[in-house]
């Protein structure tokens, strides 16, 4: 039989991927009699680390169960997001209840200035949930190496130590946001229950990971995932990573730019964003560069498909905007590149599920599942 530690890590995680779990449920799971739940629960609840709801009618003879959540005076891990243009911090309690929120936009500038300012919303926050804040997930991006220090070329940063966001925390993990999407689409998002997950993000660049059975892919040095960077685009267009022809410069917004005949945007997204609101209000010139950036988008997706054999494609940030407004254009050359034996029932290519809350969600679920591992 399993020590009792075992059990109420076991139902810790249960509780948090699946809130509001009945005491039942969470007996069935773990394989264990009423009673033993009873006391594994009873030992969580005086941890402060889970509540009972009040008693809900089962319908059968048995005992009224109960909904387990998480504690109210329980851990919490902060997320903070670093974006090229914003930033913002979540504390997320057991079972990925947002409980507080702070955010703003950070003028692109040295790392120091915007890294301070992130700083003090999370000491801000750690001083409102006084003794509840127990590990911080940081979503950068740009290529985040050791889960520690960043490049952003777009921003210009080079070896940026994100752990200066909480110079004292023990326990601080950092990851690139189109990695921690991907992580949060497997978890909690569109991919949820797949066996392989590929997940691409269109920000400034394009970024993503592929996820087995919830688990990243990561690389030997933890920084694959760079699909973007596969040479798919223009050899005559120049990269900020410094090599040339970079599928992400032919999907993003300075690939729009490009079809638009504008000078190369200093807030790409901002610029993506108002390119689709013109596409979708029906001008016909940033209709085509869409277009275009959206046939860009399906011959890459369809080379990963063929090469890494996904369950499913999630696609965020851009992307999402692409597939809404020109998703003809995406599938045409999907199709037309997939091979033959996968075309009679090619891999979805859906929407990513949770939107602009991806990278928030992945920073925060990699902070849980580290901090489950050490608690109670
Ligand atoms: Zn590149």
């Amino acid at each position: 039989m399993a020590a009792v530690s075992d059990h109420t890590q076991t139902l810790l995680s249960a509780v948090h991927t699946h809130p509001g779990l009945t005491r039942a449920e969470a007996g069935r799971r773990l394989r264990i009699s009423s009673g033993r739940v009873a006391e594994v629960v009873a030992g969580l609840v005086d941890a402060r680390l889970l509540t009972e709801g009040p008693p809900l009618a089962t319908g059968g003879r048995g005992r009224p169960t109960r909904r387990l959540s998480a504690h109210p005076e329980g851990p919490i891990v902060l997320a903070a997001v670093l974006s090229h243009e914003e930033w913002r911090v979540d504390a997320v309690e057991l079972g990925g209840v947002t409980v507080a929120h702070l955010a703003g936009r950070h003028p692109t500038g040295p790392a120091q200035a915007v890294l301070g300012t992130v700083a003090d919303a999370v000491a801000q926050l750690r001083a409102r949930l006084p003794g509840r804040v127990r590990a911080l997930g940081i979503s950068a991006p740009g290529l985040v190496t050791d889960e520690r220090f960043v490049d952003a070329p777009a921003l210009g940063w080079e070896g940026v130590d994100l752990w200066a966001l909480w110079p004292d925390g023990d326990l601080v993990v950092a990851d690139n946001d189109a990695t921690l999407s991907a992580l949060a689409e497997a978890w909690r998002g569109a991919a949820t229950g797949a066996r392989l997950a590929l997940h691409l993000r269109i920000d400034a660049g394009l970024g993503g990971a592929l996820v087995e059975g919830g688990r990243l892919i990561g690389g030997a040095r933890g920084v694959g995932g760079e699909f973007g960077h596969m040479p798919l685009g223009d050899p005559a267009v120049r990269c900020p990573c410094g090599a040339h022809g970079c599928w992400g410069t032919a999907v993003d917004g300075s690939a729009l730019a490009r079809a638009l005949g504008d000078p190369s945007p200093h807030d790409p997204v901002t610029f993506a964003h108002r390119v689709t609101a013109r596409a979708q209000a029906g001008e016909a010139d940033a209709r085509a560069a869409v277009g275009a950036a959206s046939q860009a988008l399906g011959k890459g997706i369809a080379g990963l498909v063929n090469a890494l054999d996904p369950d499913v494609v999630t696609v965020g940030g851009l992307g999402t905007d692409l597939l809404a407004i020109a998703g003809e254009d995406v599938d045409a050359t999907y199709r037309d590149g997939l091979m033959r034996v996968r075309r009679e029932t090619p891999t979805p290519v859906v929407p990513a599920a949770l939107g602009e809350e991806g990278p928030v969600v992945g920073a925060a679920e990699r902070a849980w599942q580290r901090l489950l591992a050490r608690l109670p």
